[in-house]
């Protein structure tokens, strides 16, 4: 698809852009542009444009204001040591992005439209890719119902669109292990609900949850599965991986409750060309509990492409506290780190494919 480019002639300076990229808080500060892709049922996709970043102008009665059709990504471009940028994976991203709108009954954007519209903005904004040290531009794809109508259907019109934010390291000062909270009281997703689709509807219902994790003290909730409330699923935006003392290690199933994160596919990948023993199985609270007081649990990390992957140091519940590995970031959570974030920038060769080099040249 061809993209009409309307460049920003309010595009911040160099010296403002310096200042602004100086330590950008996560999510606050935004690159010049963005990309828009317009759908309806007379038309499909059209319209694809890469323009001055701007706000919206939306109906009041705009559906997803009203029933919340919405989905999103989530994604990360970096500079190569030798020259040039690239994206980690985003042909993932892509192909998560159709599920979700399959899920969600809203258009399928095509693949390489998707990686498409990622280029375009990292080729018009390149000089907003942090160079520093754990930095780089986070790049936000989503997709929203814009009909004017408050009948309860698909939308016909929907507009997709990319943003960027450039980031510095999720964690200032170096990953110091998380608390979490095991939430008795709210779920994440239930069987044959939206848990595997990435819309915003998921993280809205988990806000109270992650809220009550805050007052409790703690970094992040963990919810555990709808139906029997035994299950370990996840954390409200990152996955979970549990490491023992033989040196296995298991993370709960994906079954539709659970988000199909591209980190924790990729760290299943790299841990089964390490030879672990990686199982997907049901993992419940209580064996948490007893393997993290028998010493056999050594080790549990979140994981997610924002934070990358983050030690979990204490679980605080209603049913008692408990540490894991001594509250320290263990070895294979270390390993595992630097092996992931060495990929993503460049620096240590991972598995064929994984990292997408961007023609900043068309
Ligand atoms: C996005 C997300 C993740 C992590 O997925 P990545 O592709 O690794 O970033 C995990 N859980 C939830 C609920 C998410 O929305």
């Amino acid at each position: 698809m061809q993209f009409d480019h309307l460049p920003n002639q309010a595009a911040l300076s160099d010296a403002e852009r310096a200042a602004a990229m100086a330590n950008p808080a996560f999510g606050r500060v935004f690159t010049d542009h963005m990309v828009t892709i317009r759908w309806n049922e007379n038309k499909g996709w059209h319209d694809a444009q890469v323009r001055a970043r701007e706000p919206f102008t939306l109906d009041p009665a705009s559906a997803v204001l009203h029933y919340a059709q919405e989905i999103f990504e989530g994604l990360k471009a970096y500079h190569a040591p030798g020259g040039g940028i690239t994206m980690f994976r985003p042909e993932e991203n892509a192909r998560r992005f159709k599920e979700s709108a399959k899920r969600m009954a809203m258009p399928e954007l095509p693949e390489e439209l998707f990686v498409q519209a990622c280029e375009e903005i990292i080729r018009i904004d390149r000089n907003w890719v942090p160079t520093g040290e754990g930095g780089s531009l986070y790049l936000r794809p989503f997709m929203f119902a814009n009909e004017t109508f408050l009948g309860v259907k698909p939308a016909s019109d929907f507009i997709f669109c990319v943003i960027a934010c450039p980031v510095g390291a999720y964690f200032k000062g170096g990953a110091k292990p998380v608390s979490i909270w095991v939430s008795d009281d709210y779920s994440r997703a239930g069987p044959g609900g939206t848990g595997a689709a990435k819309c915003g509807g998921n993280y809205a219902a988990s806000l109270v949850a992650q809220a009550e994790a805050i007052k409790q003290g703690c970094d992040q909730v963990v919810f555990l599965d709808a139906a029997e409330h035994k299950w370990v699923e996840e954390l409200g935006g990152m996955n979970l991986f549990f490491v023992f003392d033989d040196g296995s290690m298991v993370t709960p199933p994906l079954g539709g409750t659970i988000l199909p994160g591209i980190t924790r596919k990729s760290v299943i990948q790299l841990v089964q060309e390490q030879g672990v023993d990686i199982q997907e199985r049901p993992y419940s609270i209580d064996e948490w509990r007893a393997d993290a007081q028998s010493g056999k649990l050594r080790e549990v990390f979140a994981c997610g492409t924002a934070a990358v992957i983050a030690a979990v140091g204490e679980v605080k519940s209603t049913k008692g506290d408990f540490a894991i590995g001594g509250s320290q970031t263990g070895a294979m959570t270390i390993q595992l780190r630097e092996k992931l974030t060495g990929i993503q920038r460049n620096e240590i060769e991972g598995p064929e494919g994984w990292v997408h080099k961007v023609n900043l040249d068309s």
